[in-house]
């Protein structure tokens, strides 16, 4: 009885434990890890997309902030926790910038171009896995809580399902959101590897969207994205 409640116990206690280590050593500030040049090309190259961006805004939160800025600040956040954890990280934007080729003129045609270019970036890598950050918004603000999307390639689905259960066990308590496929999502359905779309919260739910403003509040979105990611990995023999 008392080995079985240990094991049942076990992931979520992992995910904790390594959150708190991590919310205990991370300064207010992002810190940021150097890594070295040479890297073996056989090794887990982790995508991160910050959505949107420059002239691409996304939704808006009820105060006024723009989803685009709210993504880059979780996104610098990962990278610095996946590097500090050993991980091999790029970054899709580090600033608030669209992606777009020079020649754009419209903002539709920017729109347009800056997808087809995180996609580009994606397939071009060697051994990509893709996290791209987003937050989510609905017109009925009651609606809260993470949810994760993946494509139909490779482990995506087991990452998004295993990603979704530590988020319920840690963050979103008693949510009933399930992992989704990503379907209809360009980025999603064109990348030619794994990868999941995080829809970290609901930007118009009040005391969700103060939340995903704190930098605290991302501190621990971010331990829960790297812990899950870091755990996915090394089940999976990945590096
Ligand atoms: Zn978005």
């Amino acid at each position: 009885m008392k080995n079985h409640i240990l094991v049942k116990l076990t992931p979520a206690y992992a995910i904790i434990l390594v959150f708190l280590f991590l919310c205990a050593f991370l300064g207010d500030k992002a810190v940021t890890v150097m890594t070295e040049d040479a890297e073996p090309s056989d090794r887990v190259c982790i995508i991160i997309d910050a959505g949107h961006g420059g002239v691409d805004t996304g939704a808006t939160s009820c105060t006024g902030v723009m989803e685009s800025n709210i993504n880059l600040e979780i996104a610098l956040r990962l990278n610095d926790l996946l590097q500090l954890m050993g991980h091999k990280t790029k970054m899709i934007r580090t600033t608030d910038e669209s992606i777009y080729t020079e020649g754009s003129t419209t903002i539709a045609a920017k729109k347009i171009s800056d997808l087809k270019n995180r996609v580009q970036i994606v397939n071009e890598a060697d051994n990509a896995l893709l996290v791209s950050i987003h937050q989510n918004h609905f017109p009925v603000d009651k609606y809260r809580g993470a949810q994760v999307f993946y494509n139909r390639i490779g482990e995506s689905e087991a990452l998004a399902k295993l990603l979704q259960n530590n988020f319920v066990a840690t963050l979103n308590p008693g949510s009933i959101r399930k992992a989704k496929k990503a379907d209809g999502v360009y980025l999603m359905q064109n990348i030619q590897t794994t990868g999941i779309l995080i829809e970290c919260g609901f930007l118009s739910n009040p005391e969700e969207e103060s939340l995903l403003r704190n930098a605290g509040y991302q501190k621990k979105l971010c331990c829960v994205i790297a812990a899950t990611l870091s755990s996915f990995l090394k089940e999976n023999a990945m590096t």
